[in-house]
């Protein structure tokens, strides 16, 4: 098993340790070149999803791949964005996976450095304490505690399933301690690699939104009127509804963070989880997702009614693009008059 393959494993780390350079000979020495595009290439191909091999068939290749490591940790730090933090994290692990998808040898020492620890030849027993920790981000059915054969403490996975969790586990490793603090010296030695990756960031942020201006609550349709409501006067939303709410402020131009000082109000509010969900929905898994067409919301008991635009509409974004491209943001209701 090569260290240079699981970078952030703790043997990884010792040995870059033990290789003893220095911090700015990493940064300015021209012998370490290839270590700074590996580590570039790295985050640039982490923000398209999957980063690709590169040789490691020499002592001296297999030490770039070990050192572009960290050198990558530190220039997604120096661009600190949570969502690229969190795409980073997982394409690094999916790039482990897919080597140990390749490995030759048994899988223990990788696994016992995950905090795993894999017992027999294949299928494996886990105990069900260390499955919980590693796959309860895993939504599938198939990964539910309830679908597996739980047998005094312990669970049976087979090897594929083993590397699935294995994925799952360096990816909360990896993500652990992101971004690391950096001097600005430090981020000024590698701008010729941080100017590039800027501008890729900035145009894939670009790319996933509906480019509508700046937000304009009064032309937000029905339902996201009255769940915004909701959330204001302190009621919990159901996760169909959390789910439309937030995609629907991320695709007009709302940052995570606007999105979570939102639901900072909630009885159930819970910062490490709703921003979690809310980087997932906004893009930190490559996908960045849209709230749900008319029809699933009224599905999900989540359209209050149809106002006369809402019928001209099929979707909760084409609702608003129309109230702010060709309409004006209606005028506030009027209290209806008293009969006398
Ligand atoms: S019809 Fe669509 S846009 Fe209008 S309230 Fe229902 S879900 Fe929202």
């Amino acid at each position: 098993m090569r260290t240079s393959d699981y970078p952030f494993a703790e043997d990884a780390a010792g040995e870059v340790r033990a290789a003893g350079y220095s911090l700015d000979s990493l940064l300015n020495k021209t012998s370490f070149k290839a270590v700074r595009s590996r580590a570039a290439q790295r985050v640039s191909e982490a923000m398209s999803g999957t980063i690709s091999e590169s040789a490691t068939n020499t002592q001296a290749e297999q030490l770039t791949e070990l050192l572009s490591y960290p050198l990558a940790r530190i220039l997604v730090s120096c661009l600190d964005d949570s969502i690229l933090v969190r795409r980073y994290a997982l394409a690094e692990a999916k790039l482990a996976y897919k080597r140990m998808q390749e490995e030759r040898e048994d899988l223990t020492a990788i696994a016992d450095d995950l905090g795993l620890h894999p017992q027999g030849p294949g299928p494996f027993k886990i105990h069900f304490a260390e499955y919980i920790r590693a796959a309860h981000r895993m939504h599938s059915p198939k990964w539910k505690l309830t679908n597996r054969d739980l047998q005094q403490g312990y669970l049976t996975v087979t090897r594929d399933e083993l590397m699935r969790i294995m994925e799952e586990a360096a990816r909360e490793k990896i993500l652990k301690g992101l971004p690391i603090p950096v001097d600005g010296k430090t981020c000024a030695a590698l701008q010729e690699y941080l100017l590039p990756l800027k501008e890729q960031l900035d145009a894939i942020r670009a790319r996933d939104r509906v480019d509508l201006g700046a937000v304009n609550e009064g032309a937000f349709p029905p339902c996201i009127k009255k769940m915004l409501n909701d959330v204001a006067k302190g009621t919990n939303l159901a996760h169909s509804a959390r789910f439309a709410l937030v995609s629907f402020l991320l695709q007009i131009n709302m940052t995570p963070e606007e999105v979570m000082t939102l639901f900072s109000t909630s009885p159930d509010f819970d910062e490490e989880r709703t921003r979690y969900q809310v980087e997932h929905i906004a893009g930190a898994s490559g996908t960045s997702y849209k709230p749900p067409a008319c029809a699933t919301m009224a599905t999900y008991g989540n359209c209050p009614g149809e106002d006369e635009l809402c019928r001209k509409i099929r979707h909760p974004l084409s609702y608003y693009e129309r109230r702010m491209r060709i309409f004006k943001p209606l005028p506030p209701e009027r209290p209806p008059e008293q009969r006398t």
